[in-house]
């Protein structure tokens, strides 16, 4: 159990055109916040190039309270640096992220914090139901956390979201991370830390539409997927062997039979068809070529983004 007193919880809302949203959104966090009263707390707000009057709603507030904060941007930069700024921004012992539409219900904070006080460092709401969702966003976010699962070293549950609470200690290794192409809850899992998930149901959004585009969140998949995993390059390296060895023990097989047994089974292989059996054989040795050098751009890139050898929760007696 964590003492009570002193500690100070941040929230975090990415914005991006939410001036409806925002005074909602507010009430229902002071609503929540004044039930954690041995908490101190403060709401970080991080404007991401807004064209609509969030800006001025949430000048609105932080004009009214002491306890909010804001990050303007100077045009959008997507929620994933919006949350990143955020994150250094706060002040607090734990640091909750949330949406700004309601579609992460402010009533779980209490959970995340509960969970939180009994030792948990990285506190997930997991979506269990969505009921307003497209057929193409179910199917592809199902689709997403199956290949996710599949390829990555550290993989996600389906339904974990960005609504998410982390430690000091986790926000601090966190903002040492310096890759430019980041998704802010695979980095988070990537850290480590204890983690304990908490479930939630999704709802529609409050107002307005979710910026977020089919093409926007495809993308963004893509670019996931290739930040964690070099399986596409390399899979194209074990077919280049497979081809390789197939063609070459069929290339190998009809050489014998034709020039050493003299066509003993009558297989009759004409010159194009010999020279087809070298070109496949090519392809192969090229494809996994392919494949080693998936090998060297990967050091490169674990080079180039440059993460934290590994993480460290605590030292004693150093
Ligand atoms: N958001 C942002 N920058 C963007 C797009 C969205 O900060 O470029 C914020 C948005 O205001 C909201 C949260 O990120 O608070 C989630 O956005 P949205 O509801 O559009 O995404 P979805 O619910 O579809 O994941
Ligand atoms: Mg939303």
């Amino acid at each position: 159990m964590k003492e009570m007193s002193q500690h100070t919880i941040s929230i975090i809302i990415p914005v991006h055109n939410e001036e409806k949203n925002v005074p909602a959104l507010y009430a229902a966090l002071q609503s929540v916040m004044a039930g954690l009263s041995q908490y101190d707390y403060e709401y970080i707000f991080v404007d991401d190039g807004s064209t609509d009057g969030s800006v001025e709603a949430i000048c609105a507030i932080v004009s009214r309270t002491q306890h909010a904060r804001l990050v303007e941007f100077t045009r959008n930069f997507g929620k994933e640096l919006a949350t990143t700024a955020g994150i250094a921004a706060a002040k607090g012992d734990a640091i909750i992220m949330i949406d700004a539409d309601m579609q992460h219900p402010p009533s779980l904070i209490p959970a995340l914090v509960k969970k939180w006080e009994e030792g948990s460092e990285v506190v997930v709401g997991v979506r269990t139901k969505n009921t307003n969702e497209g057929f193409i966003k179910k199917y592809g976010s199902l689709l997403y956390y199956r290949i996710m699962r599949a390829i990555s070293e550290t993989p996600t549950v389906r339904g974990e979201t960005d609504y998410r609470l982390i430690d000091r200690a986790v926000a601090d290794t966190f903002l040492k991370l310096g890759e430019h192409e980041r998704m802010t809850r695979s980095l988070i899992n990537w850290l480590g830390f204890r983690k304990t998930c908490v479930t939630f149901v999704a709802k529609e959004r409050l107002h307005g539409e979710a910026a977020y585009s089919h093409i926007k969140l495809l993308r963004l998949a893509i670019s996931t997927f290739v930040a964690n995993s070099l399986l596409p390059l390399r899979f194209a390296g074990y077919l280049g062997m497979a081809i390789t060895l197939l063609s070459f023990a069929l290339g190998t097989a009809v050489f014998v039979q034709r020039y050493v047994l003299h066509d003993f089974l009558g297989w009759n292989v004409s010159g194009p068809a010999q020279l087809a059996i070298l070109n496949v054989f090519l392809v192969g040795i090229t494809l996994s070529c392919l494949g080693l050098i998936a090998l060297y751009v990967g050091r490169i890139n674990a080079e180039v983004t440059n993460r934290p050898l590994y993480v460290v929760r605590k030292r004693k007696n150093l």
